[in-house]
């Protein structure tokens, strides 16, 4: 896949590295992939007809060299629902559900958490960081899991107990941060920044806006096959494309793809997009509603619906302004009850039960309609995502998460900051040397360590670069493999156990291998504990290796 990044200020190109997340030329943050639209054009809509209907069926588009299918939880190609009764009770009889909660974890970011996810393994980073307002975390969280990436989750304490559940049951850590999700954003940043962890950029991060963009495709190829091909073009285009939306993100995403779309040919328009946001924090309507070229923020959010709670949505609103107008589209807000009011409505008259996000993009689609600007013979996509399953408190037992409070008397924000960060975890964890050739067992052993506990995992792929690991870094533990190319496991616990710096380290041994008389001999006295490979599945091994590194 050739693809290349470019600069959306000073339009410099330059290739794409995930980490790297601002033009080299002019700092800008603000960047997007480009693909070669002439070849793709032309040779993917044959290449389609023999795809299944996940977001890869459109890769050649999407920023990753070589798909991994492993990672995959079957993200993306969900229905286009026609909402027959709604139509009716509405006069707009052309109304489609895209049910993002057919997603592996309900919501539209597992969209945007399996192509991230998916460029990170292909950079090898393996420990992130993300401040969400509930389901970004949740998604990738998810997919973290799969992919061995650690996932570090800085929520704020207006999420729903049942999503940091949710979270912290696929085995990452939460942070609650008890302030405003603009603060922890703050904290988040900071704490990648310190660590120089990779850190989720929200509508900034080049793979979750080509996730999102991938809505826009399916939407064109599904409308098609249910309203028939256009004439002169390969696809249909709906004439509102309607979500909720916080930062902003899925609706950028969602432009792009109809951009490039129109760009190879496929399509001839741009449905109109109608953004809508709750009331109590709805700082892009307002600032659309007065002309503003750049947002006012709301400092303190008053909505209950967390989801939606982003007070500052920066240049996102100035790119979002930009499409809404040249779209003759429309922002829109609507009340936290009018919300409820058209969550309950969905279910009751069309069997689908979303989260209170997704009835703020039903309210808007109610009010635009009432007021004429969708009119009844228009064609209508409203984005539906969000509908999570609660995770029962007693699954994950204790300390499933750090409850972090914002101070709110300091002298200076630098120095809540500070104090805040200081409450989510030490400066240094313990050191963990996993020396192990099979990079699938080391992926495993990393998994387990990361899901479970905080360590600074160091690895090496066979026993001549793990005795340098070893003797360099003065790890607490180490998990070691016996059967290994240039230096078995037995060589390297003799070498240890030889100098007095590496004497005392505690050693796991971790085989596969059936070991005869004479070899558990040789490690008898040398070693702490011997785990063959099933006993990962039990709690002991994490009780042995939490009890060596005391
Ligand atoms: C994230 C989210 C939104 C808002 O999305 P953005 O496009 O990032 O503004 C809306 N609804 C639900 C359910 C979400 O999870
Ligand atoms: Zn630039």
């Amino acid at each position: 896949m050739s693809f290349i990044i470019k600069c959306l200020d000073c339009g410099h190109y330059a290739p794409y590295y995930p980490t790297s997340t601002s033009c080299p030329k002019c700092n800008s943050q603000w960047r997007e992939a480009e693909y070669d639209y002439e070849l793709i054009g032309k040779t993917l809509p044959a290449l389609l007809a023999k795809r299944s209907s996940s977001l890869w069926r459109y890769h050649e588009l999407l920023p990753i060299r070589n798909p991994n299918p492993s990672l995959s939880l079957g993200e993306g190609g969900t229905p286009l629902i026609r909402a027959v009764n709604l139509g009716m009770m509405l006069g707009c009889p052309n109304i489609y559900i895209k049910d993002e909660r057919q997603g592996p974890t309900s919501s539209f970011k597992d969209r945007q958490a399996s192509v991230t996810i998916a460029a990170l393994k292909e950079a090898g980073i393996t420990e992130m960081v993300a401040a969400s307002t509930g389901n970004v975390a949740i998604s990738y969280s998810a997919y973290a899991s799969r992919a061995g990436v650690k996932l570090w989750a800085f929520v704020t304490s207006l999420v729903p107990a049942v999503k940091m559940r949710e979270i912290a049951l696929y085995g990452s850590q939460v942070i609650k941060i008890t302030g405003s999700y603009d603060q922890c954003k703050q904290v988040a940043s900071e704490f990648a920044r310190q660590r120089h962890l990779y850190q989720d950029m929200g509508a900034r991060t080049i793979t979750s806006i080509e996730a999102m963009k991938t809505i826009a495709y399916e939407i064109a190829e599904q409308l098609t096959s249910v309203q028939g091909p256009p004439k002169d073009t390969l696809w249909r285009t709906p004439d509102w494309y309607v979500q909720a939306i916080s930062g902003g993100m899925g609706p950028l995403g969602v432009y792009k793809g109809f951009r490039e779309m129109k760009q190879m040919g496929w399509v001839d328009r741009i449905p109109a997009f109608a953004p809508i946001q709750a009331e109590g924090c709805a700082p892009m309507v307002e600032s659309w509603k007065k002309g503003l070229e750049k947002a006012v923020p709301v400092t303190s959010p008053k909505t209950r619906i967390e989801t939606l709670a982003t007070g500052d949505p920066g240049r996102a609103y100035e790119f979002l302004r930009g499409y809404v107008d040249s779209s003759g589209g429309a922002f829109e807000s609507v009340s936290d009850e009018d919300a409820f009011r058209a969550m309950h409505v969905l279910a009751k008259m069309e069997g689908i039960s979303a989260e209170p996000a997704a009835g703020v993009a039903f309210a808007g689609l109610f009010k635009l309609i009432r007021a004429g600007v969708i009119k009844s013979s228009d064609t209508v996509v409203v984005n539906c995502t969000g509908h999570t399953m609660p995770a029962d408190p007693s699954i994950l037992g204790e300390n499933w998460m750090h409850d972090v409070k914002f101070p709110t008397k300091e002298e200076t924000p630098q120095e809540g900051l500070l104090s805040a960060l200081s409450q989510v975890a030490p400066e240094r964890f313990p050191k963990i040397a996993i020396v192990e050739d099979t990079a699938e067992a080391r992926r495993l052993i990393r998994r387990i360590l990361q899901s479970q506990g905080n360590f600074t995992i160091l690895e090496a792929s066979n026993g001549r670069e793990g005795l340098d690991l070893i003797q360099r870094e003065l790890p607490d533990l180490v998990i070691l493999d016996l059967m290994m190319p240039e230096m078995d496991g037995f060589a390297v616990i003799e070498a240890l156990r030889a100098k007095p710096e590496t004497a005392t380290i505690p050693v796991i041994v971790a085989t596969a291998k059936e070991l005869t008389t004479d070899e558990k001999n040789r490690l008898s006295g040398q070693i702490q504990s011997l785990m063959q490979k099933g006993d990962f599945l039990n709690d002991e091994f994490l009780e042995e290796v939490k009890a060596l590194i005391k």
